[in-house]
């Protein structure tokens, strides 16, 4: 993915951002593609309380296609060995087989090279990682941390931590009274004591796309490093880090149409390089004596211990699940799906949507005084998946006025007739339960 990959999501979100919100639902062509990716996903023929299962909880975690699932069993079945150890022929396969799923993920994100992409267990560990090696290392008293608002808990509470060690001090980036970043309360605390700026490319609540190559070059100005929590565009936007100039990007397997307990730390070569490791012991080493270590090559020096193999393979038949569709086309889904819902649920009596016109298909919304947790409850009982809560964003929902709120999510899968369940589900429950 390029540049012009990028910008043109961009042009789509403004396109959006100015179509008649009545919009249709996705023409006839590609709702039958969605029936056929619907198919790949066997838990979707599942029956809830009674009713078709709609899954609309994509935020949280995505649904695996049949080929995912089989990838992860096949490891076990066919190439079961340790990775990096043996010298005979399975163990030298399995080697061969996680080195192609770093190589696939590096490709995918269009890094550098395998180098630069970690395997870890999810985005919130990736964070830990960059706060723990980098951000105690090179923060000191009077540096300053930039966050959003909008950032979810895995983005907030590592770096209070860094603060905590170091010394240095956590600041603030606000959001418009639509739900979008403040660009201008960015430039104005984007100063030359700002030495990282952690931010989310999609909220989890608000939906908003963040203008992160944007972003990135105003920081790079200042001489602060980026990194990007790509959690919940991952799935949903072309990512090329090198477009964005990224100096950290974070995502996790399983809101990918991918496995649980694996995820991805992308680190700039020589960021990476300058990093001491985060946890130490086998395999990211290469010598030991009784006193001391030196450390592996990337990006072995950051996997110590026995990795999670099948779950790296199976990340690798994930990203040919997703490049075979093409991420272009996926954005045009989601979009459609949002052109769709959005005008529908505002409509919705005693409904509030979250987040701005222009957005992703994530949905967050309050309904009169009745709890997120009964409502999300009273959609469950008709065969739908929603979530209630805090999202793991405690702060942004305490500077919405809020301390919990529903949140509907798509996923490649969804189709207008789940909006259209949802929608009417919502206005039952409003004649019911108000
Ligand atoms: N960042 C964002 C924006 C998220 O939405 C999430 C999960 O919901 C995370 C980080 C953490 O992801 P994980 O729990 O897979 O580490």
């Amino acid at each position: 993915m390029n540049r012009d990959a990028l910008s043109s999501s961009a042009k789509g979100l403004a396109r959006v951002a100015a179509r008649d919100t009545s919009a249709s639902p996705p023409h006839d062509k590609r709702a039958a593609d969605v029936a056929g990716l619907r198919a790949q996903f066997p838990i979707l023929s599942r029956n809830m309380r009674g009713q078709p299962l709609v899954y609309l909880d994509n935020a949280s975690t995505t649904q695996k296609p049949q080929r995912v699932i089989d990838a992860e069993a096949q490891l076990y079945e066919t190439l079961n060995a340790n990775v990096h150890r043996g010298v005979y022929e399975l163990s030298e396969q399995a080697t061969e087989a996680y080195v192609a799923a770093h190589e696939a993920v590096a490709r995918f994100i269009n890094a550098r090279s395998a180098e630069e992409i970690v395997f870890v267990r999810n985005a919130t560990e990736a964070i830990n990682l960059v706060a723990s090696s980098w951000g105690v290392e090179h923060l000191k008293r009077g540096d300053q941390i930039l966050l959003t608002a909008m950032e979810h808990h895995s983005n907030i509470v590592p770096w209070q931590e860094v603060a905590r060690r170091t010394g240095a001090e956590l600041r603030w980036v606000e959001c418009t009274a639509d739900g979008r970043l403040d660009l201008d309360d960015l430039h104005s605390k984007l100063t030359d004591r700002v030495r990282l700026v952690a931010v989310t490319h999609v909220s989890n609540v608000l939906g908003t796309v963040n203008p992160i190559a944007e972003i990135i070059r105003e920081a790079h100005q200042v001489g602060a490093r980026v990194l990007v929590d790509a959690a919940q565009s991952i799935s949903r936007l072309p990512i090329d880090v090198q477009a964005f100039d990224a100096d950290f990007l974070v995502f996790s397997g399983h809101k990918m149409y991918g496995p649980t307990g694996i995820g991805v730390l992308f680190g700039r070569r020589e960021l990476l390089e300058a990093m001491p490791p985060y946890i130490r012991g086998g395999d990211m080493v290469k010598t030991v004596t009784r006193e001391q270590a030196t450390w592996n090559d990337l990006p072995w020096k950051f996997e110590a211990g026995t990795p999670n193999i099948a779950g790296g393979v199976a990340l690798e038949e994930t990203i040919r699940f997703l490049s075979e569709i093409g991420m272009e086309r996926l954005w045009a889904h989601e979009q459609a799906l949002v052109a769709h819902a959005l005008p529908r649920l505002r409509n919705v009596p005693g409904l509030t949507v979250l987040g701005p016109q222009a957005r992703v298909g994530i949905f967050s919304f309050t309904m009169n005084s009745i709890h997120s947790h009964d409502l999300a409850s009273f959609l469950d009982e008709r065969g739908i998946a929603v979530r209630g809560g805090h999202h793991c964003a405690q702060p942004l929902l305490t500077s919405l006025g809020l301390t919990e709120c529903a949140r509907a999510s798509v996923g490649l899968y969804n189709t207008a007739e789940d909006l259209n369940r949802l929608v009417s589900a919502l206005e039952e429950a409003h004649r019911l339960l108000r």
